[in-house]
């Protein structure tokens, strides 16, 4: 029997109508059994600016952008010759509908800000199954499946947690036909639906984690994520122009790259792909022959640092207080705190009175987090900082390393380092402008030219 594969393709293989007829022959060479995609290039960003000026500016502002989707939207269908325009029409009229409402009521809740972002899923699907049913002509049958019908998730708008056995149990009822018949459905990353029928989004860049979902769901051999890059390289492109492309690389590195800042891969993306023992693939849509990346369990090399990443948009809290001297319990009652909010810490390191610790800056947003750690003590708060990180293996247990990165590094200033908790990982903080330039002097030192 063939591997039955999830492919998922971002934004950028969804650019216009050149790019998705691109994707669809990749799509169609590959068999895939499920193509999960993303909204087309900036549209998720504009629906985002959409709901802000709806909230805040005048309606004429608002019909801009509006007609600028629209605009986008219909050209592509129309460069697809779809003839029949009344279900991207019925979209786009939402759009409308949607921003309408925000407007009048210069409010948008998470959940009304969820149901219009997930219009760019909606519409990019809908277009791209055009794209796909031409490219396998009478071959094969392509049909467009609303995920929502399987992505049952919380309600926790805005970055919803995915219900795993729920969506397992759906995915038998829904989706298991593309498993045997001739047919492929074309499916919508980044969106779900709570058990009451509400929409709602898993977060920034969340398709990537959709599929995987999709791939555990209908149990997968093979997920593969086609972006704008031949696969994972050793830092960003966009950082370091000679960063190396990796043929392989292990889920533990991987997952640390993506969790600490690396954006060709959403953060949970490989947690289901471990849960299930799925493949792991990254190629680039534009260059399909290229070797791409493989993400196994156990690669042939195992490099002390195979790549670095950066996690922007840090703030650092210290929380000191006199009190911890000598007693139990305290870490306890602070981390109580953040999981009440169900806000994640990235890095933390101890001292005898006192804790740093690392979270994103828009959590500051949530006043009431820090009014309840003053409580407990004094808190310090130091924003616009990034996470820099080395990948590898074997760190916590190499002796010299330390001197070595911190000679790279010269005199950039480090704010705090943290290193031990992982075999895989040694990061530490620096001001956000300081960031970029640490990486070219790492990449330099251990990985070169
Ligand atoms: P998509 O729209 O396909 O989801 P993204 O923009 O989310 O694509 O992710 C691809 C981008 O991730 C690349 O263009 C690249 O700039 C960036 N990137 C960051 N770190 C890496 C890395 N280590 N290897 C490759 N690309 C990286
Ligand atoms: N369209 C969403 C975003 O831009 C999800 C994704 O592309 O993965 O964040
Ligand atoms: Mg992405």
């Amino acid at each position: 029997m063939e591997s039955i594969i999830v492919a998922k393709f971002g934004g950028s293989s969804m650019a216009d109508a050149t790019a998705m007829k691109r994707s669809a022959g990749v799509a169609k060479n590959h068999h895939a059994n499920i193509v999960v995609v993303s909204a087309t290039y900036g549209t998720t960003n504009k629906l985002i600016k959409l709901s802000e000026l709806a909230q805040s500016s005048d309606w004429e502002s608002c019909e801009e952008i509006i007609a600028d989707i629209r605009e986008k939207h219909l050209s592509i269908a129309k460069d697809l010759e779809i003839e029949n325009l009344e279900e991207i029409e019925g979209l786009l009229n939402e759009v409308e509908t949607l921003s309408r409402g925000i407007f009048l009521l210069r409010d948008c809740s998470l959940k009304a800000f969820d149901a219009i972002q997930s219009l760019g899923e909606r519409m990019s699907s809908v277009l791209f199954t055009r794209a796909l049913d031409v490219e396998w002509a009478d071959q094969r049958k392509v049909k467009n499946f609303d995920i929502r019908k399987i992505m049952r998730t919380d309600d926790q708008f805005g970055k919803a947690s995915p219900l795993i056995d729920e969506i397992a149990s759906l995915s038998d009822t829904h989706l298991i036909d593309c498993k045997y018949d001739n047919l492929t459905y074309v499916t919508q990353g980044f969106i779900g639906q709570t058990e009451d029928g509400h929409t709602t989004t898993l977060g920034r860049g969340g398709s990537d984690y959709s599929a995987a979902l999709i791939a555990e769901g209908i149990g997968a051999d093979i997920l593969q994520i086609w972006t704008d890059v031949a696969g994972i390289a050793t830092t960003d492109p966009r950082i370091v122009p000679s960063a190396k492309l990796m043929n392989e690389i292990t889920f533990s590195e991987a997952a640390e790259l993506a969790t600490f800042g690396a954006k060709i891969l959403h953060p949970t993306t490989l947690t289901p792909a471990l849960r299930k023992n799925i493949s792991v693939y990254v190629g680039s849509s534009y260059e399909p022959n290229a070797h791409g990346t493989w993400i196994k369990q156990s690669c042939e090399e195992s490099p002390l640092i195979r790549a670095m990443a950066i996690r922007n948009d840090q703030s650092l809290l210290t929380i000191s207080t006199p009190k911890m001297l000598h007693t139990h319990g305290f870490l306890y009652e602070i981390f109580k705190i953040f999981n009440n909010h169900k806000i994640s810490v990235d890095s933390v390191t101890t001292s005898e009175i006192s804790v740093a610790l690392t979270i994103d800056d828009s959590t500051l947003l949530n006043k009431k987090l820090i009014r309840e750690l003053e409580e407990l003590a004094t808190v310090k708060v130091e924003e616009n900082l990034s996470l820099v990180s080395l990948i590898g293996n074997n760190i916590n247990h190499t002796s010299g390393l330390g001197s070595r990165i911190f000679k790279a590094l010269g005199d950039i200033n480090v704010r705090m380092i943290c290193l031990g908790a992982s075999r895989h990982n040694f990061c530490f903080l620096v001001e956000e402008d300081q960031a970029a330039n640490a990486v070219i002097k790492l990449h330099d030192h251990f990985i070169g030219e």
